[in-house]
């Protein structure tokens, strides 16, 4: 069985003494959960979090990567760059990248091919708006962003990925699905990647995410459920004490007791 991974999106926040305070407490709390960690905070903290995080088992991501190798795109940062900050996970088709920066389907496909052939695991996120979920469109749009995004990867690359199940009008509205919706489409999304890949899904570390206000007080009843392998959280991860509920809601509740 695959240990929860716990994603923080720190998106563009904290100073340089605030992350460094926040690197720290995270390295510590890795040492206590069995879950996996990822900290993907703003590009000018992944060297600072490269160094504070070494040997703490804390996984480093970023929350974007250029699509091309290198070249004339100023402010860009290439998936090399990435690795070379000690980088093994990148955020791609965030939804305010979506909206925010027109990063379109094709773009996002193109970013994760850049991020895979550089050993680099996308957390490829997804999400419906409200509208499309009032429409009855959730499933067909979730699965035609999969479909649209690993368009340019070969199947036997497919080794690591981590799909990032997050509504749009979930994100940073502490507004959630219920946990019968979270557990249905999540499914669906499951669902679609055994049938597109079949022994490579299953045998692979594909992990599944949910993300879009998680919450020290929802996190255990989203985390309990089976399809849900981790959570990708934004707000709360901001906050040692929220996120370290999130991390040991995590972990089984047999294993707490026993602790
Ligand atoms: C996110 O932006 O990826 C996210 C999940 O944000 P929040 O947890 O704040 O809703």
């Amino acid at each position: 069985m695959k240990n929860k991974l716990i994603a923080a999106n720190w998106k563009m926040n904290l100073s340089a003494v605030q992350s460094a305070e926040l690197f720290k407490q995270c390295a510590s709390l890795a040492q206590t959960v069995p879950s996996d960690l990822i900290i993907c905070p703003p590009a000018t903290y992944l060297q600072m979090g490269n160094s504070m995080l070494e040997s703490s088992g804390v996984h480093l991501g970023a929350q974007n990567v250029n699509q091309n190798l290198a070249g004339a795109y100023t402010g860009e940062l290439s998936a090399s760059m990435l690795k070379d900050c000690g980088c093994a996970f990148v955020i791609i088709g965030h939804s305010e990248r979506r909206t925010q920066f027109n990063e379109s389907d094709e773009i996002i496909a193109a970013k994760v091919k850049a991020a895979i052939e550089n050993s680099l695991t996308p957390i490829l996120c997804i999400g419906e708006s409200e509208n499309q979920r009032t429409l009855g469109l959730t499933n067909s749009f979730l699965t035609y962003q999969i479909d649209s995004a690993l368009s340019l990867v070969d199947k036997t690359q497919m080794k690591n990925l981590v799909i990032a199940y997050e509504p749009i009008w979930a994100i940073g509205t502490n507004k959630t699905p219920s946990i019968a919706q979270i557990q249905q489409t999540m499914t669906t999304i499951v669902k679609h990647m055994y049938k597109k890949y079949g022994e490579n899904f299953t045998d692979s570390s594909v992990h599944m995410l949910y993300g879009g206000s998680v919450s020290d007080t929802n996190c255990q009843a989203i985390l309990s459920l089976d399809v849900v392998d981790g959570c990708l959280v934004g707000g709360a991860s901001l906050n040692f004490e929220k996120f370290e509920k999130i991390c040991q809601a995590s972990v089984k509740p047999s294993l707490v007791a026993a602790k």
